[in-house]
């Protein structure tokens, strides 16, 4: 059975549209993953990086995927170098970043991989594009619905670039 998978995309170098495009061209050839929905492009200010960083442009993908959790890891490993992504380095600004935020109720704790993400509930630029797509998704850890832990505040700090919604349901 497949899982429903939600993964954050980022871009804050480059054309940064033009990257998170690229990202989703390749998550829908990836074996084993179908797209389901894809939430607005959000742009919000780098946070926790050193010196002058361009904004980060993100978007939410919901899928559903075959196989497990570090086999999509890998895959979305393979798509940041194809896009030409070099660079690990957490400060630094990046053509594309691939999160998991979520794989269905899964939590995983290893050494390359912790799901739900660990700072989703820390990152508005995260939760709200999540939300737009599901809006009563619930954090399988919280048990709560994931809604509950985003502040008014957050709200300003993200802010909508291109409003489309896509859905292949
Ligand atoms: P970065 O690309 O700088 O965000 O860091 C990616 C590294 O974080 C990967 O090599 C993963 O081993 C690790 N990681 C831990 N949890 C996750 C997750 N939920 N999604 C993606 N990467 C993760």
């Amino acid at each position: 059975m497949p899982e429903t998978i939600y993964i954050l995309s980022g871009s804050n170098l480059g054309d940064r549209e033009k990257n998170l495009d690229r990202a989703l061209e390749k998550l829908e050839s990836l074996p084993g993953l179908e797209v389901i929905a894809t939430s607005a492009i959000y742009i919000s200010e780098a946070q926790g990086m050193k010196g002058e960083n361009p904004d980060f442009m993100n978007q939410v993908i919901m899928a559903e995927f075959l196989y497990r959790p570090n086999e999509l890891l890998n895959g979305l490993e393979k798509i940041e170098t194809e896009i030409g992504r070099t660079d690990k380095g957490k400060l630094k600004p990046r053509i594309i970043d691939l999160d998991i935020l979520l794989f269905g109720n899964e939590i995983v704790e290893t050494e390359e991989l912790t799901i739900p993400h660990k700072q989703l509930l820390k990152r508005p630029f995260a939760m709200i594009p999540l939300l737009q797509i599901t809006p009563d998704i619930e954090h399988p850890v919280k048990k709560r619905a994931i809604a509950e832990f985003l502040k008014k505040s957050d709200k300003e700090k993200v802010v909508l670039y291109k409003d489309h919604v896509a859905r292949n349901i």
